[in-house]
This record gives C-alpha cells, sequence and structure tokens, in this order.
C-alpha cells in the first residue's frame, strides 16, 4: 500500500515512513479516504507506525560504493524500496558475475562489506548480484545449492572418477587460501578439463556450496566429508 519509494501519498497528505512525519491535511477532513491507495486517514497512521524506520537510499549507496568499488572494478549499486519484496531491494551489477552462481556471488560481496555494518544497515534486504545485461527475473532462474540434494550421489562419485580433489590440491599449491581467487573458477576450469558436462560442472559447485565450500580453497577439505557421505552405512 505505499509507493515505489516507501513514501505513501494519500490526496492532500504525504505520510511518511514513521508517524512523526505525517502531514495532516486541513479541515479536519481525516475520515475521507484515498483513491488511489483505498486507506482512511486512522489507516495510514497506522500504516505508518507499522513501517519500518526511513532509509537514506542514497547514503547506503555512496557507503556500498565506498566499500566495494575497489574491490569490484565498475560495480553499480541501486538501493531502493522494493514493493514486491516490501523490504530494501540492493542491485549490484559487475561484469565479473558472469558465470557465478548466485550464492557465490553473494558470498563474493559479503567478504568485503563488514559484518556490522551488515548487521546494522543490510540484514533483511533482498540483493540481486547481476552481471552487466542480467534481468532479475534471469538471476532468480539461477539454480540454488538447494536444488542438487538428490543428484549429489552422483556428483561425488563423478567428482571421485576423474580425481577432481588431487586436482584442485595440485592446482592450489601449499598455500591454498593465498592461491584461491575466492570463487570457484579453479573448480570449474580443473572440471571442465577432465570433461565434465557444464550441467554437472554446475551440480558440483552447487554441491560444494550446500556444503559450505563457496570458494577453491574451501571445497579442498570437502574430499573426506563428500566420499564418506555416499559411503554405504555397515
Ligand atoms: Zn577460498
Amino acid at each position: 500500500m505505499h509507493c515505489a519509494d516507501g513514501v505513501l501519498r494519500c490526496g492532500e497528505w504525504t505520510v511518511g515512513r514513521n508517524a512523526t512525519r505525517l502531514a495532516i491535511p486541513a479541515e479536519g477532513n481525516s475520515r475521507r479516504s484515498c483513491d488511489a491507495h483505498s486507506v482512511t486517514y486512522e489507516q495510514t497512521i497506522v500504516l505508518a507506525s507499522m513501517t519500518p524506520p526511513l532509509r537514506n537510499y542514497t547514503a547506503i549507496e555512496s557507503e556500498l560504493r565506498a566499500m566495494l568499488g575497489a574491490a569490484f572494478d565498475g560495480m553499480t549499486i541501486e538501493a531502493g524500496h522494493s514493493p514486491r519484496w516490501r523490504r530494501m531491494q540492493l542491485v549490484l551489477r559487475w561484469e565479473g558475475f558472469a558465470g557465478l552462481l548466485p550464492e557465490e556471488r553473494f558470498r563474493k560481496i559479503m567478504q568485503v562489506i563488514p559484518a556490522d555494518y551488515y548487521e546494522q544497515t543490510l540484514r533483511g534486504a533482498v540483493f540481486f548480484e547481476l552481471t552487466a545485461d542480467e534481468s532479475i527475473e534471469q538471476f532468480m532462474g539461477l539454480p540454488r545449492s538447494d536444488d542438487v540434494v538428490d543428484d549429489e550421489p552422483r556428483v561425488i562419485r563423478m567428482l571421485d572418477t576423474v580425481g577432481f580433489f588431487n586436482a584442485l590440491r595440485a592446482s592450489l599449491g601449499s598455500a591454498p587460501a593465498e592461491a584461491c581467487g575466492g570463487d570457484l573458477s579453479a573448480a570449474r576450469r580443473l572440471l571442465r578439463a577432465r570433461g565434465v558436462p557444464a550441467a554437472d560442472v554446475v551440480t558440483a559447485c552447487l554441491t560444494f556450496i550446500r556444503h559450505g565450500a563457496f570458494c577453491d580453497c574451501e571445497a579442498l577439505p570437502l574430499s573426506d566429508r563428500l566420499a564418506s557421505a555416499t559411503r554405504p552405512a555397515s
């Protein structure tokens, strides 16, 4: 019932996100209902007191730009209220998200955004980490780690067959955390080089994410855990 900018405009009066910003109409016509929103004056007061505090989206955009700009060259950031999700929406566009799964993209930005800033300012917001020309609908259609549960045993056997974890260990060398690029790029490259079909490369990466590994160095210790997950109980 509120406009896209988070402010309800009903005829002569404007209701901000808290009751102290309420502009009371002249002539005491407080029971008149608003044609656009079908709410009465009393209802707008309730609405106003229930909505979250007014956000300064421009300030959030520039704060995020300052945090993310160095690590994500060319990223554009838009913050605003989403009528669809009824909460803050953040659209982060960056060419480097291409080829990465949504959960990898989110992890990448969360490695840079300080945890206390996230807690105080961003918690509860919906994030869309998009490539240059990707739409929100396309992004929402990308697979998530919850989608691959049933296929997991087959994928783990495939990883074993192609010798994936030994290859990853060799690729990352003696200091995996330093060699890691913060996503699953090496895993993808190694799987492709071993002739693994594209769909199975995606499923393998989603399996790593489902087990808490969002990047190559985090995937390495999964070797034993995934093997024991498929071992028949004796
Ligand atoms: Zn890593």
